[in-house]
């Protein structure tokens, strides 16, 4: 099948990126899939920095995302999470993720992990022939969502099918909002951890 770009002895990092509000069992099993059938040596999750312009929701402050993160991630020797969109702050752009993966990384290939869903959103992003520079794009199969090459760079993409876990974030917060529960859909640890600092009860 494809691997991906295959460069002897260079690193294979993957990158997750998310606003992970919170993490859940849909975003663990695309890394964990995409570095199994890409040979990956590690997958770093990076949660997105706090968008200061208002949005039309409140996002959780980056420390809690962040930390639910690496509750989630933990006890997975191949997964860490990675502070630089965080610290930069403001707004995240992946070119930016990217540019500072690469320099963080020497002899590294970078494999840029994302849902059907944001994939094709990629089009719209700005400075797309640098993002293919930094970065193989893997663009994984989400329940709801149509995953289609939405015709980039020629063998800048690999689509791959994942386990199909209808969850997402938006669904867990209103999940807790209501009352109802949430676990099995995100990790033990990251449902103590919304329960310890009340997250979501409000919305
Ligand atoms: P929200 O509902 O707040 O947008 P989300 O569930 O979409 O949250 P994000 O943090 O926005 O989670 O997603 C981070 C990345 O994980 C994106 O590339 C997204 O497409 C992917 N992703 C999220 N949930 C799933 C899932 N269930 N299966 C596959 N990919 C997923
Ligand atoms: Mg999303």
């Amino acid at each position: 099948g494809d691997h991906g770009p295959s460069n002897p002895g260079k690193r294979r990092l993957g990158v997750m990126g998310g606003t992970f509000d919170p993490i859940h069992h849909g975003h663990l099993v695309a890394a964990s899939e995409v570095a199994a059938q890409f040979h990956l040596d590690e997958v770093v999750f990076v949660p997105t920095g706090q968008p200061w312009q208002k949005t039309h929701r409140r996002v959780s402050a980056a420390e809690d995302r962040y930390l639910m993160t690496v509750i989630a991630t933990a006890e997975n020797p191949q997964f860490s999470v990675s502070r630089i969109d965080i610290d930069r702050g403001g707004p995240t752009y992946t070119t930016d993720t990217l540019r500072d993966l690469k320099s963080l990384n020497a002899d590294t290939d970078l494999f840029f992990i994302t849902g059907a869903d944001a994939l094709g959103q990629i089009l719209t992003w700005r400075d797309v022939e640098e993002l293919f520079s930094l970065a193989h794009f893997i663009g994984v199969t989400r329940p709801g969502h149509t995953l289609a090459d939405p015709g980039l760079p020629e063998g800048g993409v690999s689509l791959v099918e994942v386990p199909a876990l209808a969850i997402s974030s938006t669904d867990c917060r209103a999940r807790v909002a209501k009352g109802d529960p949430v676990w099995y859909l995100v990790p033990d640890g990251v449902v103590r951890y919304i329960d310890k600092r009340e997250l979501y009860r409000g919305e």
